[in-house]
């Protein structure tokens, strides 16, 4: 008769995997289990999990893992598979994109505003022989990889310290329009996009991370080629691709996304002199990313963005370090 209590000291988060640990324990209890039909709701108390495991649950570990044990008796050597867990989907490792520009003295800002200075206050061995560095820091909340605050444009909405991390941490698409804007600079992310887009991969669902790619990374750290001027001030000869207004209005009323993005300096293209990309996502507290990198390296869709910006209080905007997660 089994005990319906068994500490399995080393079961911990990693089931599979303990399951390998504790198979012989599991094998003598999986046969016992299996002949005690009348008691279908023992339970076994898992000591890391700090829960009880049906046996329903147990046998059905230890079957999907048999396998794995059977690899491993035929097998001499076990270090073959350890040299295979890699390749195990149960054992995939997500993979993580960083989608930041780094921030230097190269980084790019809008014309009008402060650049990315950062200071050395201190870099040596100090007289009690012990090494120290430190720097001070200074610039615009609006310039590299950041994060546009829906205060930015719109009256009494979130500021930086006011967005949830629900808008922040989403599960994000892609959305190409590389092929358009090449030959256009001025071009626009417009509703037909994004229906395009559906087509093949289905209807956004609410609460996702947009990430629009025009392929304007390319182009980074060249400020005549990236921002259409280089002039310090200049904002009459700017020319990148951003959202247009119909397009803001269907992501923000129709498909409600939590947040978007893309690899230009502006929600709204260059050539906007009303911004209204920017207005209709602030006034539906969307958050938007500026000067993403890297959405060539990610699917259309199937990943999770992670997007921190530095908690400025009463930010308008703030430095961002933006990754995604792919899989597995
Ligand atoms: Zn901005």
């Amino acid at each position: 008769m089994i005990s319906t209590m068994r500490y399995y000291p080393r079961w911990s988060e990693m089931l599979t995997q303990c399951i390998n640990n504790n198979l012989k324990y599991l094998k003598r209890d999986f046969k016992s289990l299996a002949n005690v039909g009348f008691r279908p709701k023992a339970n076994v108390w898992i000591k890391n999990m700090n829960c009880f495991v049906s046996k329903d649950f147990i046998m059905e570990r230890v079957k999907a893992n048999l396998w794995k044990c059977k690899f491993r008796l035929l097998c001499a050597f076990h270090a073959l598979l350890v040299l295979a867990l890699p390749a195990n989907p149960l054992y995939a490792e997500p993979q993580l994109v960083d989608l930041t520009h780094p921030f230097d003295e190269t980084t790019i800002y809008w014309p009008t505003n402060k650049t990315f200075h950062l200071e050395s206050v201190f870099s040596g061995r100090t007289d009690k022989g012990y090494w120290y560095e430190s720097n001070d820091l200074t610039a615009s909340e609006h310039g590299g990889t950041h994060l546009d605050a829906p205060a930015h444009f719109a009256e009494g909405r979130w500021h930086i310290d006011d967005i949830p991390l629900e808008s922040l941490i989403a599960p994000g698409v892609v959305i190409d329009i590389r092929a358009r804007a090449k030959d256009n600079p001025d071009t626009r992310i417009l509703p037909e996009d994004i229906l395009n887009w559906e087509k093949t991969h289905g209807r956004i669902a609410k609460g996702s991370i947009v990430l629009v790619l025009t392929g304007w990374e390319a182009f980074w750290p060249n400020k005549k080629l990236y921002l259409g001027t280089d002039k310090p001030g200049d904002v009459a000869n700017l020319h990148f691709p951003g959202f247009s207004k119909e397009a803001a209005e269907l992501l923000s009323h129709e498909r409600k996304v939590a947040a978007v993005g893309l690899d230009t300096p502006s929600l709204d293209y260059g050539q906007s002199k009303d911004f209204p990309a920017h207005q209709v996502f602030g006034a539906a507290n969307i958050p938007g990313f500026e000067n993403v990198c890297q959405l060539a390296t990610l699917p259309p869709k199937g990943f999770r963005v992670i997007a921190l910006p530095m908690l400025i209080g009463n930010g308008s905007g703030a430095p961002l370090r933006i990754v995604a997660e792919i899989g597995p």
